[in-house]
């Protein structure tokens, strides 16, 4: 099922993350935690490729069995960076022949290593690079490229990053996910910007619950988010009690959603980390409004 057909609907749904274990041992602990997190029948769950600590080889292997095992629908993610032809045109001939219909394309982050490289003999300089090799395979896939409400960090304004967005979307992408961010009215002036320059495609915002301190430094390092004061006071008041802080992050996740559905956004992805007892509870907090 294509997600472009799955988030167009009036009701709220959520959807959900996982990312791949960085070594085998662990890999029997994340498929758990991928299926707990599938019974909750999210509108579909996406799979990072090699983000959050994880490694990509594992993908293609989590989504293929949240599709077939627990018919949730997927989306692999897809990195392109300092890739070749050959090996990107391999991958997609396996998420192809995997049955996955919905890859997020995305240019990834540029190694340290390849920081002074000569990047015009690259394969892949950017993800409009990897659009157009997935629209040019043969298959249909429902394409997803990232944004950034706060702008992406190598990127000199918004206008010029709004731009890059524009162009990725009239290269073949169908929808939009966001980076995460924990003041919505970052994202209520993005999209505002976006539809006034004629971007239209479906924009899925991503909201990262922050379940303990630690968390809070890495989440920034990650994203460059801007944390409002409110959520600064929630961190200083609860951040040495891992239970409240957990409890406080959820409720903040929660109240994010909820303003968001407000405001007429239907579908929700939630960046659950792996952590099943997180995508529950949220979804119990939610239980009347997505009448689950
Ligand atoms: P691009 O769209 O290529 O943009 C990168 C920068 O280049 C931006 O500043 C953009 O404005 C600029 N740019 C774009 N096109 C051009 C052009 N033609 N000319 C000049 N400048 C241009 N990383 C992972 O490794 N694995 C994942 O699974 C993963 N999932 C993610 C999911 C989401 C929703 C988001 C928001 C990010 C994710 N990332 C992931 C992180 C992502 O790979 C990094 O943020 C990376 O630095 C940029 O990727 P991109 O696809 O946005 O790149």
């Amino acid at each position: 099922m294509k997600i472009i057909d799955l988030i167009t609907k009036d009701t709220l749904s959520l959807s959900f993350e996982v990312f791949p274990p960085k070594t085998e041992t662990s890999l029997e602990s994340v498929k758990n935690a991928t299926e707990e997190i599938a019974k909750l029948k999210p509108s579909f769950m996406s799979v990072t490729y090699g983000a959050g600590g994880g490694t990509s080889k594992y993908t293609l292997d989590i989504a293929k069995n949240i599709k077939e095992l627990y018919g949730v629908p997927t989306l692999a993610h897809l990195t392109c960076v300092s890739s070749t032809k050959e090996t990107v045109r391999q991958k997609i001939d396996e998420i192809k022949a995997a049955g996955i219909q919905n890859v997020m394309a995305l240019r990834g982050d540029i190694p340290e290593t390849l920081r002074n490289d000569d990047r015009s003999k690259w394969d892949f300089r950017y993800a409009i690079d990897l659009i157009r090799e997935l629209k040019e395979a043969d298959a249909d896939f429902c394409i997803g490229c990232a944004c950034y409400p706060e702008v992406h960090p190598e990127s000199e304004n918004q206008k010029d990053d709004i731009k890059r967005l524009h162009e990725k979307v009239d290269a073949g992408c169908d929808f939009i996910a966001t980076q995460m961010f924990f003041d919505n009215n970052l994202l209520y002036n993005f999209l505002y910007k976006i539809r006034e320059v004629g971007i239209t495609v479906p924009v899925i915002p991503g909201i990262m619950p922050i379940t303990n301190a630690n968390q809070v430094e890495r989440a920034i390092k990650l994203s460059g988010s801007f944390m409002p004061q409110r959520f600064k006071s929630l961190v200083d008041k609860f951040g040495s009690d891992p239970d409240a802080m957990k409890q406080a992050g959820i409720a903040y996740a929660t109240d994010q959603i909820i303003d968001l559905y407000a405001n007429n956004i239907t579908n929700v992805h939630v960046y659950s980390m792996n952590k099943p007892d997180v995508a529950k509870k949220i979804q119990m907090n939610l239980s009347d409004i997505l009448g689950k």
